[in-house]
């Protein structure tokens, strides 16, 4: 494999993880070879998009262990996209178990250390029960697929430039803080517009006020101030990144850093010197430069790649993730 040239799309391993739910009550679950579904014609994912997903990588350390990162904390996430979709829970337990078994099925297809390569799981789930009134399917299926997706960064770091949107990603008190598919569904044409007019990503605003700062379609802000204080925005409609809650934390807990989550106004975002996106795929992206309806507002920091704060927490997490810096008790999930 040419780790180095792999990019981000779908290449099948030789093993996914499938458990059935019908009855009330999921089966044992497997490793299959299989990488086709039939369902119904009628299925609830089909007709309702009742469906919800979770992403986490597993990679090869320094030492030579294939880890991956905070899996517990994927498992917990999915268990509240489920309980608001309505779709049974996958006990968290057997969640981390399933992951751990796929990883191990395709130890093959983990790139090795310092290639920059990951191998990607992707657990999800989905009505497969026909419904034809709107109501919860009585039948789901769960499983986790795996591929190799090369490093993110291929040709060097590149700060993105991001428009504000005048879609709306996620109402408040709708679903915009689970991983559910539907959330991307909609996203999609705000996305494509975006890129039509030259932009790498939306940032999108608050939907009841567009005042306040949210998040893009996939990766949560963090910003950071004059005086290297850490910011991310507060929301109860932005997803729970679990790569912004492990680098709030290296903030703090490894570099001494103040942190705050709070409401951030759209006209204080130019007062922020360094803007990151973050999220599992890239860790961090430098956001170099937002443009307003014309108005750009730039990144100082962060306009030529990662600035001094973006680039010690990126570097950071990396560390810890390769096992070159220790880890907090629970981050590194070792698999063999
Ligand atoms: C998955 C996702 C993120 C990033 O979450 P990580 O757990 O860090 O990968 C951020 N925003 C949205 C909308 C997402 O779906």
């Amino acid at each position: 494999m040419d780790w180095a040239n792999l990019d981000f799309s779908y290449r099948k391993t030789d093993k996914s993880y499938v458990s059935n739910y019908a009855d009330g009550a999921w089966d044992e679950g497997q490793l299959t070879g299989e990488g086709t579904i039939t369902i119904s014609e009628c299925a609830g994912v089909l007709q309702y998009s009742q469906s919800c997903f979770e992403g986490l990588k597993a990679y090869t350390t320094e030492d030579g262990h294939i880890v991956a990162f905070r899996p517990d904390m994927n498992a917990a996430r999915m268990e509240n996209s489920a309980k608001r979709l309505e779709i049974p829970v996958f006990p968290k337990e057997r969640f981390v178990d399933a992951v751990t078994q796929t990883i191990r099925a395709n130890a093959a297809y983990v790139p090795p250390y310092g290639s920059g390569a990951t191998l990607y799981l992707r657990p999800f789930m989905f009505g497969s029960g026909p419904v034809i009134g709107v109501a919860p399917a009585k039948e789901y299926q769960f499983r986790i697929l795996a591929t190799p997706v090369g490093p993110y960064f291929k040709g060097g770091v590149r700060s993105l430039t991001l428009c504000v949107s005048d879609f709306d990603r996620a109402a408040p008190n709708g679903t915009g803080n689970i991983k559910a598919g539907l959330n991307y569904a909609m996203s999609l044409h705000a996305i494509v517009t975006a890129h039509k007019n030259g932009y790498d990503e939306n940032m999108y605003l608050d939907a009841a006020t567009h005042t306040t700062v949210e998040e893009t379609g996939g990766a949560n802000f963090v910003f950071v101030t004059r005086d290297n204080k850490v910011v991310t925005p507060k929301s109860s409609s932005i997803l729970p990144s679990i790569t912004r809650i492990s680098l709030l934390h290296i903030a703090k807990e490894y570099l001494g850093l103040e942190v705050e989550e709070r409401e951030i106004a759209l006209g204080e975002v130019k007062d922020f010197v360094e803007c990151g996106l973050c999220g599992t795929a890239a860790v961090i992206s430098p956001v170099g430069k937002i443009v307003d309806h014309g108005k750009e507002i730039v990144m100082s920091g962060t306009a030529q790649g990662m600035g001094p704060v973006t680039k010690k927490l990126y570097d950071t997490l990396t560390g810890i993730q390769m096992g070159r810096i220790e880890a907090p008790k629970g981050w590194i999930h070792i698999i063999e």
